[in-house]
């Protein structure tokens, strides 16, 4: 079967395919997009080399850039991040169950748990 080219539709469902992950390139859009803000003279401090299969990226970072890409890994959040589990302090999935202790936490998970409970003790 052929892939799906992004935003295809396919036996009429429209399919969203992610690209596949190209940090080399995402570094490269991120540096060009904070290179006018950048001091054109100044000195590179450090040096990112990325390797990704065969593709190689080397990036000299001035001490703004280098700032500039330790703060924007600092603020992503994984997007399966949702908090940690009240009781044990583990991660809590997208269901808000723990990962570890297999709690449903939350004020979601707090309610529907409650909720559970109270079908539960009343038969039909
Ligand atoms: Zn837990």
């Amino acid at each position: 079967m052929r892939p799906c080219p992004a935003g295809a539709w396919r036996y009429g469902v429209r399919v969203t395919i992610q690209p596949p992950a190209d940090p080399i390139e995402a570094l490269e859009r991120f540096l060009a997009r904070i290179a006018p803000y950048d001091d054109p003279a100044a000195e590179p401090v450090a040096t990112v080399d990325l390797r990704v299969g065969r593709l190689r990226g080397s990036f000299r970072l001035t001490d703004r850039s280098a700032r500039a890409l330790s703060e924007a890994l600092g603020r992503w959040t994984d997007p399966d991040d949702v908090g940690r589990c009240g009781g044990c302090g583990g991660p809590v999935d997208r269901d808000l169950v723990c990962r570890s202790c297999g709690r449903l936490d939350g004020i979601f998970g707090a309610t529907v748990a409650h909720h559970a409970e109270r079908v539960a003790g009343h038969p039909d």
